[in-house]
């Protein structure tokens, strides 16, 4: 582990995922009943609930983390689109369509076509925007980067941003320029599995890619997304223990953000990467009621990776944020088919079509937040606040 490993570092070096993933092949009913039945969940909590015997009683797993949701987040179900403005990257990640060498068109949008497509989703009814972009520090430099998140934010109220991780002071400026949020998935908590699929670039560094979410927090950044690629290390159940545990942490360190977990599937892409262990629907929706148990007070995020009919029964589950009506190429919202997509997606329905059916389905549809969250520096310990407060302190992990 490195210098600038970050805080969490040291809890996840303590916590033996794999250790404890071994575990929960064996465990018994039992095991399983406790687990349900804790008010805080202790890792082996966790491990019991993503074990074979829990696999055998989805359902009942499926119907206390509806229940979880339901008391936490209500109905309330809230809507952001991604907005892809490049797909450069000095990076090469194995699994990925925007990989350094790959023979694909590239583009990076101006700031005044990023402000265009901003415009166009704000349009479609969304009101939290995600920039994503690939890990290039030339095309998509902290000057620019910095110039796209204010020209969006003057369009929308709520912006995240999905690029490389940065400086203290590029997030910094990135908070002053109108950023809310920051998503840096660790794509696999196994430091040899990384090494494996990170071959080249800044990603490569694991230390520093899991330090940056606390870097961010720090700066002042106020929502914090984290997540797990599934199907990129061979243990899926090591990865979501991980994913619970940093997210525990988040929500017990950072108690006035607001912190997502996101556990995405491989997908097509023009890497043609293919998953070492496939992970089928039962087990991703064991694994999210897992999650939602193990960390109760995240949202969940679900993207178009998956096909509509898995996202309408998650969303009654555990699933708090939704992507909807998606492209994952730079433009793509104005322009399609111009460049070259990060992978394909499943769930084409358009925004409106996703809002009626969680309409239907008797859920809120949330274009944006209806409160905004305080400044850390500025922040009171409300009503809200004192309880997310006291229920992160109440995590074993
Ligand atoms: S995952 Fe990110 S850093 Fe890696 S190749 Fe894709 S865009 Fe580049």
């Amino acid at each position: 582990m490195s210098a600038d490993a970050g805080r969490f570092a040291a809890e996840l070096a303590a916590l033996d995922t794999t250790a404890l993933s071994s575990y929960s092949l064996g465990v018994s009913d039992g095991d399983v009943d406790r687990a349900l039945g804790a008010e805080h969940l202790y890792p082996r909590h966790v491990a019991a609930l993503l074990s074979p015997a829990a696999a055998a009683r989805l359902e009942e797993l499926a119907t206390v983390a509806s229940e979880r949701t339901l008391q936490r987040f209500g109905r309330a179900v809230r809507l952001f689109a991604p907005l892809y403005f490049s797909n450069e990257c000095l990076s090469t990640c194995t699994y990925c369509g925007f990989a350094k060498d790959l023979d694909v068109v590239r583009l990076t949008l101006t700031p005044d076509e990023a402000e265009a497509e901003a415009r166009l989703l704000a349009d479609r009814g969304f009101r939290h925007l995600l920039l994503v972009s690939g890990e290039h520090r030339v095309a998509v430099s902290p000057d620019y980067l910095t110039d796209v998140v204010r020209r969006v934010a003057a369009v929308v109220p709520s912006v995240s941003v999905e690029t490389q991780t940065w400086s203290d002071d590029t997030y910094a400026r990135l908070v002053a320029a109108g950023a809310e949020g920051v998503v840096h998935y660790q794509e696999t908590y196994d430091r040899t599995r990384y090494a494996e699929v990170h071959v080249a670039g800044w990603k490569r560094d694991f230390d520093r890619r899991l330090a940056s979410t606390e870097r961010a927090a720090d700066a002042g950044i106020r929502r914090l997304g984290i997540g797990a690629l599934l199907g990129l290390a061979g243990d899926w159940r090591a990865d979501v223990l991980a994913v619970a545990a940093h997210a525990s942490y988040l929500c017990r360190t950072y108690w006035r953000t607001d912190v997502t977990v996101s556990l995405p599937r491989i997908k097509p892409c023009a890497s043609g990467f293919q998953p070492v262990v496939p992970v089928d629907d039962a087990s991703y929706v064991q694994a999210l009621c897992a999650l939602r148990l193990a960390a109760p007070d995240a949202g969940i995020v679900l993207s178009t990776r998956e096909p509509a009919a898995l996202r309408d029964g998650l969303v009654r589950i555990a699933v708090t944020h939704m992507s909807a009506g998606s492209s994952t190429e730079p433009g793509g919202y104005s322009h399609p088919g111009e460049s070259q997509e990060q992978f394909a997606i499943s769930d084409e329905r358009s925004p409106a079509e996703v809002a009626a059916m969680l309409t239907a389905a008797g859920y809120d549809p949330v274009w944006k937040d209806s409160f905004p969250l305080l400044p850390p520096t500025q922040a009171r310990v409300d009503n809200r606040g004192t309880e997310v407060k006291r229920r992160a302190q109440a995590s074993a992990f």
